[in-house]
């Protein structure tokens, strides 16, 4: 895990992202000049969506797990999302299995996400 990299304003885990040797989060993602997150959290002034009252599921938001860590940032700070994350990664949660896809993807509902960032288990 590279924990100074992050969750970018979308709420992608930069600092565990497959990608992350040779992208550094919002300011070099391939999707930076065509990303709603990104545009809109910055017209706001916003650090990213977790600062957002709004229950918003644009852009990125449409999907579960930056969705999920965007609330759980919102509710707990992104300082627990990534102690969480830390712990998670030496009990052995993977972020990237294929690709882009990991466990945190594969969970069902918000619930069983934000189980899986505190505990490590789905269930
Ligand atoms: S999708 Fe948007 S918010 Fe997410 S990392 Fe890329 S530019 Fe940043
Ligand atoms: S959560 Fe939605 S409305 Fe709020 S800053 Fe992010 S993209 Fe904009």
């Amino acid at each position: 895990m590279k924990r100074e990299l992050g969750i970018a304003r979308c709420g992608l885990a930069c600092c565990l992202c497959s990608e992350n040797e040779r992208c550094a989060g919002c300011g070099q993602c391939a999707d930076r000049e065509s990303c709603e997150n990104r545009r809109c959290s910055m017209e706001k002034g916003l650090a990213g969506c977790w600062e957002c009252p709004e229950d918003c599921r644009k852009g990125l938001l449409a999907r579960g797990k930056p969705y999920g860590f965007t609330r759980f940032a919102g509710l707990y700070g992104v300082k627990a999302l990534l102690d969480c994350l830390e712990a998670n990664e030496k009990r052995g949660v993977v972020y990237h299995r294929q690709g882009i896809i990991g466990d945190y993807d594969e969970c069902s509902s918000i619930a069983e996400l934000f189980r899986l960032i505190e505990t490590g288990e789905r269930r």
